[in-house]
């Protein structure tokens, strides 16, 4: 579906450019089009602000009748609502909030979508007023049975033209944002066996994946380069976004010098950008959004998200932040799904996020006009429990994580690089980060790699045997030494339950001991950096991204890259 061309190939270009005013298919967009407009099951994961909008809304346009978007969040509906009829796209949603004459509506213009004859599968017409596409949240479908048996209708009158499941990865338990609800679309494919299911995501691990097409009762995957081949067509865009620069810097230990330190940064980096601020509790989200407001003297102008502001508040701060009337938000990770702005020029996590892939979500919303944008996490010990899920790898990433360690345990030095090269346009450099901005002869470069893997390698092996790492212990053992290898006992320290049977040779004098010294705070930081580095890379099961993470200490900083 990439490379051919169809008979709905020209016009699918001409509306994209003629509707949406997109010159150009980015990514897989044109291929999941294509196998949209071939009736085709479909999952597609492409990276956050990747583009997967237009991978269903183009399609919509040009097939007669109406796709349906099963999408989680009420505001992410209403972003996609609004940015539809801005372009004259007929568009509505149906969630909990929908009034009753509004439904009402709604249903009978489905209805009248019904009666109207099929005028075949394609329609190269102008724009209908027909309802193109009708977002509804996922209670919709799991509790409302008027919805189901109206959208049955539209079915047998051949006028749904899809099922889009955004957010798809929602239906597993295994994935990081499981929904009840969602788990029961699960009825779709028995409610309406004929019409295509498309979903989208931005984050589906291997075993999601499974999960993900057991639970929508789809075809096992084929490639996307299978077009005759029976079975859900699978695409993937690599994760790795270039114009997005890592970075994880030491926090202060008082919560007013994290104010300081993140104002200073914001007014010296990012003066009268859009941000967003996660932090972990709601009370935190006040603290920093007022502490920035007041450190600033009011030119960081903020505005507070979190579950207990009220509705109505939250649509406020969606429109001033879209207007520009609030700048920076200081968000609990309810702000999240959906975020549909593209100028957000820095996410600052004030704490680690829950999970690896929370991270790479939040983090993930900076940047998604594609310009350069900042990506910073606050890291302080405190902390590390938080970070056990780094230390130890999630339970979906430790298959792939072994498998990559039994390739690094058996690969020389040779098969590493050749490894790397393969990947180098990913380590491009980017020439507007400080790494690269600055003199070549300022910037320590050491290739952490090995080394990252044989941490992660001591505190499987530590884990394996009942024993628990503590970001902490790590770092003291990385400390322990000045160059040269050493090796560590496994059995958790004086928590292990036993002794390890492997003894685990590390080197990691080159990073700790070696012409740079590194502080016990600042080696944890690095520790971090290199654990979510490498978890980026590796549990999106992608080949051909890498994510740059920078650790600073003083007037050093290391790129930590494959090489
Ligand atoms: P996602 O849902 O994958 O996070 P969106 O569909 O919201 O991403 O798209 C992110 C932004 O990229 C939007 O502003 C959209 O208009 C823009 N966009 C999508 N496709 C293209 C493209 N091919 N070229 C340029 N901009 C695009």
């Amino acid at each position: 579906y990439m490379e051919e061309r169809f008979e709905w190939s020209g016009e699918l270009r001409a509306r994209m450019q003629t509707v949406f005013r997109i010159e150009n298919f980015r990514l897989c967009q044109e291929g999941v089009c294509n196998a949209n407009m071939d009736g085709r099951d479909i999952v597609c994961v492409m990276p956050t602000g990747g583009g997967k909008s237009l991978t269903y809304q183009l399609p919509a346009l040009l097939n007669p009748g109406c796709t349906l978007v099963i999408s989680p969040l009420i505001s992410l509906i209403t972003d996609q609502i609004l940015h539809l009829r801005e372009f004259g796209v007929e568009a509505v949603k149906l969630t909990g909030s929908t009034s009753k004459e509004e439904s009402r509506d709604i249903f009978s213009r489905m209805a009248m979508t019904a009666g109207i004859k099929n005028k075949g599968n394609y329609n190269n017409g102008p724009v209908s007023p027909e309802i193109k596409l009708c977002y509804v949240t996922p209670e919709k479908i799991a509790k409302s049975k008027t919805f189901t048996s109206m959208l049955e209708k539209v079915v047998n009158a051949g006028k749904l033209a899809r099922i889009v499941i955004d957010e798809a990865h929602c239906v597993s338990q295994l994935g990081h944002d499981f929904r009840p609800d969602y788990k029961k679309l699960s009825i779709l494919r028995q409610l309406y066996p004929r019409v295509p299911i498309l979903a989208l995501s931005a984050t589906c691990p291997p075993k999601v994946l499974k999960d993900l097409i057991t639970t929508l009762r789809l075809k096992p995957v084929v490639a996307c380069t299978a077009a005759n081949a029976d079975g859900t067509i699978y695409f993937s865009a690599p994760l790795y976004r270039k114009n997005l620069h890592y970075k994880v810097l030491p926090k202060p230990s008082s919560a007013g010098a994290v104010i300081k330190t993140m104002t200073e940064y914001i007014l010296d980096y990012h003066q009268g950008d859009s941000g967003i601020v996660y932090c972990l509790s709601k009370k935190d989200t006040e603290n920093v959004a007022r502490g920035l407001s007041e450190e600033s003297a009011g030119k960081i102008r903020t505005g507070v998200y979190h579950a207990d502001v009220h509705d109505r508040e939250k649509e406020a701060l969606h429109k001033r932040w879209h207007n520009g009337d609030v700048k920076v938000v200081c968000a609990t990770i309810a702000f999240g799904l959906g975020i549909d702005k593209g100028d957000v020029r820095f996410v600052l996590h004030h704490s680690m996020s829950k999970s690896v892939e929370g991270y790479y979500q939040e983090s993930g919303r900076a940047g998604r006009d594609g310009r350069d944008s900042d990506c910073i996490l606050y890291y302080r010990p405190q902390d590390a429990s938080r970070l056990s899920s780094l230390v130890c790898g999630e339970i979906e990433g430790q298959d792939k994580l072994q498998d990559m360690l039994r390739y690094f345990s058996t690969a020389s030095s040779l098969s590493m690089s050749a490894w790397g090269t393969a990947e180098s346009d990913a380590h491009a450099r980017c020439g507007h980060c400080d790494n690269c901005t600055r003199p070549p002869e300022s910037v320590e470069r050491r290739d952490v790699t090995l080394a990252a893997w044989q941490i992660l390698q001591v505190t499987q092996t530590i884990e394996r045997d009942g024993g628990r790492v503590t970001l902490g212990m790590l770092a003291d053992l990385v400390r322990g030494v000045g160059g040269g290898a050493y090796g560590v006992s496994g059995g958790g320290g004086k928590r292990g339950k036993g002794k390890a049977k492997e003894k685990v040779e590390l080197d990691l004098g080159e990073i700790a001991g070696g012409k740079v010294k590194l502080g016990k705070d600042e080696t944890e930081a690095l520790l971090v950096s290199m654990l979510l580095s490498h978890h980026l890379k590796e549990s999106f099961h992608s080949t051909a991204y890498a994510i740059n993470v920078y650790v600073l200490s003083g007037a050093n900083a290391f790129r930590l890259a494959r090489h």
